[in-house]
């Protein structure tokens, strides 16, 4: 096994996550069995509960995992299935740890950070480095550590320990450390600085840690000066300085750094495989596309797009499939509402809404903006506007219909309205009141057609069922069903027992699909997810 450990310097927000993942690519275009590891040195068991206003998405894994958005990056780059302990966090390890004290797995020890934590965290990453995760029952061949956090912080620090020791635990010519970090472009001849990066390698260097290949991120390429100087001052040779200068889309980044020798530097041939040249094609594809569609994504985070980093990729992969170039819309739901206060903001929410060629309301928890997305679900339905709705997006389309369609007066979810007149949307009995954390309807669970032939079916094209992965509390309401279906608004996916809805297609609608699922977490470059694809289908006229 073969470990790759990325940590990063200077500040977050530099990309070392798909830092992580292209070298992934590279490894595997090298015909490597790949899998990775997310460290997030927080104290929270997993991301569940995090806002995304915060941390950005919180991706669902196969298992039911509510793990950070990293994982995503892996599983679309690497075309791989990730459990929830590919996601290693502070909260977890020392559950484990306090448990094992408990159980008397120490007895007559002081139970400490060194030892304990940092052994508790080699074995961690031991024995998951082992999982199979590309479908097969093969044992990878290298996993790709990434460290989240900056070097320096007081929460990563045990675990920059941990990964110190593991050096010999599995030997040093098994592990290459991989820093990434910043230059910053300075005075009017854009002078590239090194200084950042030669103080984050010497705190590195100093808790015992030597990197072995430097990527600094940076607007322009490295100039060789810098490179030299960075190789001086950083104790690695100038091949392995690595420049991740700003790039047209991010497909491009494992490329760059092949052409700048990364695979001579980890001794892999990165050709033996047709993986680079399918990536060659699909960035220079996605810089080409000149004509645009419109999509307008009705939500709650709107100025903050890594809290939907999975639903705008699923929209790219789709849009690359249709050959256009994809414009997001960011509507914030609850300027479409009537009583918004600002009628600049309201006026353009609208204007934004109506010259869309296709509107998307993604999943979302809590009353802000509701009513807005309710009145977005009834503009498509209204005017024969490709429509996609995803969780709380099928929810609210279904308030909708029963509202205006059905007349039944102030229907709602139990979720904003505990009093609804019409419970149009309600709590699934077998989720937990007292515990939010990891207690939702979450994962991978099969939705069984329903009809024979249908749009989105054809779309999913073969097979009697389709497996996504799950994330929610409330569901529509089994005694409405009837009702909804007699007037148009058909659910032709169900669960295994037949009662619980998961999606719905409006008859008569070029493209109006609601899906109690989360499509985007499957979504995967070259692979687009069949609800995306049909919407952007619908949208361009090539449906
Ligand atoms: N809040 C809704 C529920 O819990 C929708 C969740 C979601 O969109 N992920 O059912």
């Amino acid at each position: 096994m073969k470990y790759v450990v990325v940590s990063g310097g200077v500040l977050s927000g530099l990309g070392k996550g798909v830092t992580a993942s292209s070298i992934g690519v590279l490894l595997k275009s090298a015909g490597l069995r790949v899998t990775s590891i997310k460290i997030d040195p927080y104290l929270n068991s997993d991301a569940g509960t995090m806002s995304p206003f915060e941390h950005g998405e919180v991706f669902v894994l196969d298992d039911g995992g509510e793990v950070d958005l990293d994982l995503g990056n892996y599983e679309r780059f690497l075309d791989i299935n990730l459990g929830k302990d590919n996601n290693l966090t502070t909260g977890k390890i020392y559950s484990k740890v306090i448990e094992a004290e408990r159980r008397g797995d120490y007895l007559g020890k002081t139970v400490q950070v060194i030892p304990h934590v940092t052994d508790a965290v080699q074995e961690w990453i031991e024995d998951v480095a082992h999982q199979p995760a590309d479908g097969s029952d093969e044992i990878p061949d290298a996993c790709i550590i990434e460290l989240g956090g900056t070097v320096g912080d007081i929460e990563s620090s045990p675990y920059i320990e941990a990964l110190r020791q593991f050096q010999f635990r599995v030997g040093r010519e098994n592990v290459t450390f991989v820093h990434v970090s910043l230059v910053p472009v300075m005075g009017p001849v854009g002078e590239q600085k090194t200084k950042p990066t030669q103080h984050t390698v010497k705190e590195l260097r100093g808790l015992g840690i030597t990197p072995d290949i430097l990527v600094c991120r940076s607007t322009a390429p490295l100039n060789d000066e810098t490179r030299e100087k960075l190789a001086a001052f950083c104790h690695v040779p100038p091949q392995a300085v690595m420049s991740t200068h700003d790039v047209p889309n991010i497909y491009h980044v494992p490329l760059m750094l092949q052409e700048q020798g990364l695979c001579d530097i980890l001794g892999v041939d990165c050709h033996s495989t047709s993986l680079l040249s399918d990536w060659k094609i699909m960035a220079h594809h996605l810089d080409t596309l000149s004509e645009e569609v419109h999509i307008a994504m009705v939500g709650k985070y709107t100025n903050l797009s890594d809290a939907y980093l999975s639903v705008i990729k699923s929209l790219q992969h789709a849009a690359m499939a249709v050959d256009r170039k994809l414009i997001i819309d960011w509507i914030e739901a609850s300027h479409l509402e009537t009583d918004w206060g600002d009628k600049n903001e309201h006026d353009t929410a609208w204007a934004q809404l109506k010259q869309a060629d296709g509107v998307l309301v993604p999943g979302g928890f809590g009353d802000r903006g509701v009513e807005g997305k309710i009145l977005a679900a009834n503009y498509a339905r209204t005017s024969n506007t490709p429509y996609l709705g995803i969780c709380l997006g099928l929810q609210v389309a279904t308030i909708e219909f029963c509202r205006n369609v059905l007349g039944l007066e102030g229907a709602n979810s139990t979720e904003f309205d505990e009093n609804a007149k019409t419970a149009a949307v309600v709590f699934m009995p077998e989720i937990s009141k007292t515990h939010l954390g990891g207690t939702m309807r979450l994962g991978a669970r099969p939705t069984l057609w329903q009809v024979d032939d249908c749009a989105i079916k054809r779309l999913y094209g073969e097979g009697e069922s389709v497996d996504e992965r799950h994330r929610h509390r409330y569901e529509v309401n089994p005694d409405l069903i009837e009702r909804i279906e007699a007037a148009g608004l058909v659910f032709v996916g169900k669960d295994e027992t037949g009662q619980r809805c998961e999606i719905f297609e409006l008859e008569g609608h070029p493209y109006y699909i609601g899906v109690q699922y989360h499509p985007e977490f499957k979504s995967r470059p070259g692979r687009p997810s069949p609800p995306f694809l049909g919407l952007l289908k619908a949208s361009t006229g090539q449906l």
